[in-house]
């Protein structure tokens, strides 16, 4: 197997440094449509301003380069073993270019490794296998921020009138997005994912913003909910870093899980505008980024 140590330091390099176009436009049409002279206009100009020094001089988009996520699909015989030693090499060489902050903390010692890499879980690495002759793998760098107003609900839910259904869903949707005004650094994107156990539930609503922002669902029961949420959430004038308007989430994606009949949760992962994930796609000994 070939090393690919500088291709996965490169896909480090440009989701820290480089936010993938569909979000940009997003951010562009939010400012645009933002009350001239309002704070939230200036909030996103600021942002898109950032964007742009950020890929001119290849340094990261936020302070917080975020917690690395990286989703592998190998074809059938590749070693696993060797793709996570060369990822976690890339990652490692990506904070001493200041490309990564150092970012991963014992949480019992307190101490901080200092090159991003911490037992077997910093970075968070997901392998699946499948039936493509190359390799894809997707990167998200998942800011503290907006993880910490992430939240998992479990319906029903008294406190929201949530019930077992769609109707609940969105309750719970609109919750987090309340709750997390003020931080996060909306606009946001929520990753949903209905319900799974508590721990599937919580992975698949992280896949679910592996999604470009101008996508549909495929299922057009979820496609209305995701739209119905976006138009609702933006009615909260909650706003650009909570500064009122229009522009309190960018987008929502949705995934619907199987569940036990006992259970039935609902994971909101909350993205911040700093929306940073790139693909990586190496076929016939070519290596692209998207
Ligand atoms: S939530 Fe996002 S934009 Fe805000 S500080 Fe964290 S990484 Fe940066």
């Amino acid at each position: 197997m070939q090393d690919m140590t500088d291709a996965f330091l490169e896909l480090v390099r440009m989701t820290s440094t480089d936010l993938p176009p569909d979000v940009e436009d997003a951010l562009k049409l939010a400012r645009d449509r933002a009350q001239p002279g309002s704070a939230a206009r200036g909030a996103l100009d600021s942002i898109l301003e950032n964007v742009s020094l950020a890929r001119q001089n290849s340094t990261p988009i936020c302070q917080d380069t975020g917690t690395p996520l990286f989703y592998v699909h190998h074809p059938q015989g590749w070693s696993t073993r060797q793709l996570r030693e060369q990822i976690r090499a890339a990652v490692a060489k990506a904070t001493t270019l200041a490309f990564l902050r150092p970012n991963a903390v014992d949480t019992i010692s307190g101490k901080n490794s200092g090159n991003n890499l911490g037992g077997e879980h910093y970075p968070s690495i997901h392998f699946s296998e499948h039936q493509m002759d190359g390799l894809v793998v997707d990167l998200m760098l998942k800011g503290g921020g907006c993880e910490n107003v992430g939240a998992q609900y479990s319906l029903p839910h008294a406190g929201l009138g949530a019930g077992r259904d769609l109707k609940g869903v969105r309750a719970a949707a609109l919750d987090t997005v309340f709750r997390a005004q003020g931080k996060g650094c909306a606009p946001g994107i929520l990753g949903v994912a209905i319900g799974g156990d508590r721990g599937s539930s919580y992975a698949a609503s992280k896949e679910a913003l592996l999604r470009k922002l101008d996508d549909s669902n495929p299922d057009p029961t979820l496609d209305d909910l995701e739209n119905t949420l976006v138009e609702e959430a933006n009615q909260l004038n909650i706003g650009p870093m909570g500064f009122g308007g229009e522009a309190t989430v960018l987008g929502v994606k949705i995934k619907g899980l199987h569940r036990l009949p006992a259970s039935y949760f609902v994971s909101v992962s909350y993205m911040c505008w700093a929306y940073r994930r790139r693909r990586m796609i190496v076929d016939d000994g070519r290596t692209r980024y998207e």
